[in-house]
């Protein structure tokens, strides 16, 4: 049999030495083009016109060197984001008589291009985000999954058309899922592919019009999902792309009268203001999926390798910038030692440089602020309790020229303010419990309610953990991801009380009909 091309591998736990050296060459490839295409000036996207303005661009550099500018991307104005939501509102109409299989089979088509590009599209998102080449090409992939799995949503449910049973003889009963008209997509820096595509292809998928806008960090990921979609079919006035400074355009887009819908991935603090603004005269659908400070508990009885492996993968993945990263552990006394031990180990093993290398898993943090962020949670972490490794900005040779900064471990007392606010950098508080329940109790202490894992070998502590824990992700004994690794139509991702408002999570079997509305339509008929 032939060997697939690099392009059409799923990278998987089980990829082959072989098949990964195609995946490098691939990579390599891809990297070169894309850095020969840095420095550009890029538009907006506008109701079918490209727009750049006079005045001054967002400057996207890489955080793995701050020197190399990626490109320069127009800021939106507030006016333009009035121009494109007129224009979305305008094409609400069109796009919903299109009927789902003409729009299924347009983001089907998205999801194809994606696949097909996944290796510049990862190359892209490691320079801008500063992604290993792995997580890279895992975005890209989670990306078309997404897309396809949201498709699917819609085909089984038969575009959500349903006849209803009869109460008299003489009437016609259909029930149906419609689109609310335009939704506003906001998407954070992190994932810049996989949650924007997930966002927005549900919110197209379902029949609404879509503004979207990336984050600053992010643009050039944005516009190489905003040209996927149109060069798959979805038309200029359909879908509209505003890169801009969320302190400038953020409240104009979700508080223009004719948005009927907002899908927001981000931190708490901007959500939940969003969520509470946004509905003034009548309710209307603001699905939020917010921070986290997830939590691991290391019971006595834990395989204590597989414990340390497993929380150092969710801890130091994307150098602690997941939403689901693994930031507090709370171990059992009896093992605490150990486990620590183990941790301290696997971590300081890590080797920290530019993570478009091949062999490179830890880059740097997004930008200037994320560093100050760290500085702060270190200075802390001394006061509160102990540094158990790390706590340096990294700055020996190249590093120097972008945002490094250590994978760094604190032990602190229970009361540490460490374990309940979200840095979103690389900094893990380790806390010593003498029981599961202390330990749950602990970690339903912090606003967020994200992801969870334990690792423990008794199963009435696992059945206690899902029962007590408040949280919308659970792992028990994952080695690959304490808390990490949610996948489409495998790990929903549905985050609670301040990780969340939507209840039914992206990567998950409810979400596409968040994005519609009922009708249901009764007809008399004559006798
Ligand atoms: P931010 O909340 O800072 O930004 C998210 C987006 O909101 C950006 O596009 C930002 O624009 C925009 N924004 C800023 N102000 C406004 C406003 N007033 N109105 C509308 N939009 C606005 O988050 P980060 O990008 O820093 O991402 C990290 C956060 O996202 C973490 O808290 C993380 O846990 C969370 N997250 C949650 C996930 C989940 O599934 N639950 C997944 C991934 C991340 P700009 O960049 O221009 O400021």
């Amino acid at each position: 049999m032939a060997t697939p091309a690099p392009d059409s591998m799923k990278i998987t736990y089980t990829t082959s030495a072989a098949d990964m050296e195609k995946i490098h060459a691939a990579f390599d490839t891809a990297l070169a083009k894309v850095r020969s295409e840095c420095g550009g000036k890029h538009p907006i996207h506008v109701a079918g016109r490209e727009v750049y303005s006079d005045s001054p661009p967002i400057v996207d550099v890489s955080p793995i060197d701050t020197s190399l500018v990626l490109g320069e991307f127009t800021a939106a104005s507030v006016d333009d984001v009035d121009r494109a939501i007129e224009s979305a509102w305008g094409a609400r109409r069109s796009w919903e008589k299109l009927g789902w299989r003409r729009r299924v089979e347009i983001m089907r088509e998205a999801a194809r291009l994606i696949r097909a590009r996944k290796f510049e599209l990862a190359a892209c998102m490691s320079l801008e985000v500063g992604k290993s080449r792995l997580e890279s090409l895992g975005d890209a992939e989670e990306s078309a999954d997404l897309i396809d799995y949201y498709a699917s949503q819609i085909e089984d449910a038969d575009g959500f058309v349903r006849k209803m049973d009869r109460l008299t003889p003489i009437e016609d009963n259909t029930d149906v899922l419609r689109p609310f008209g335009v939704f506003v997509c906001v998407a954070p820096f992190n994932f810049p592919l996989a949650l924007a595509a997930g966002m927005s292809s549900a919110a197209l998928v379902a029949g609404n019009t879509l503004v979207f806008k990336p984050a600053q960090d992010t643009p050039w990921t944005g516009l190489r999902l905003h040209q996927i979609y149109r060069e798959a079919g979805v038309p200029e006035d359909v879908v509209h792309f505003v890169s801009g400074k969320g302190s400038v355009i953020g409240d104009a887009l979700w508080q223009h009268p004719k948005v009927a819908g907002v899908v927001f991935t981000g931190s708490k603090q901007v959500g939940t203001r969003m969520f509470k603004g946004f509905s003034v005269d009548w309710v209307k659908p603001c699905l939020t999926e917010l921070g986290g400070k997830n939590a691991c508990i290391v019971m006595d009885s834990a395989d204590l390798d597989a414990a340390a492996e497993g929380v150092a993968r969710s801890a130091w993945g994307l150098q602690g910038q997941k939403c689901s990263a693994c930031s507090r552990v709370y171990v059992h006394r009896a093992v605490a030692e150990a486990f620590t031990g183990k941790l301290v180990e696997r971590t300081r093993a890590i080797v920290i440089g530019d993570p478009t290398q091949r062999d490179v898993s830890f880059g740097p943090v997004i930008n200037e602020a994320a560093v100050r962020t760290f500085e702060r949670a270190v200075a802390q972490a001394k006061q509160d309790g102990s540094l158990l490794l790390g706590g340096q900005r990294a700055t020996q040779g190249a590093l120097a020229r972008g945002h490094y900064v250590e994978p760094t471990i604190a032990q602190a007392p229970l009361s540490s303010g460490l374990f309940l606010e979200e840095f979103f950098v690389p900094l893990l508080t380790v806390g010593v419990v003498d029981s599961l329940s202390q330990a749950i109790a602990e970690s339903n202490r912090a606003e967020y309610g994200l992801t969870a894992g334990l690792f423990s070998q008794d199963p009435d502590e696992v059945e206690t953990f899902f029962d007590e824990i408040e949280a919308g992700v659970t792992y028990v004994n994952k080695r690959t991801g304490a808390t990490t690794g949610a996948w489409p139509g495998a790990q929903p991702f549905c985050g609670w009380k301040g990780s969340g408002s939507s209840g039914k999570g992206g990567c998950g079997p409810y979400y596409v009909m968040q994005f519609m509305r009922e009708q249901s339509r009764c007809v008399i008929e004559e006798r």
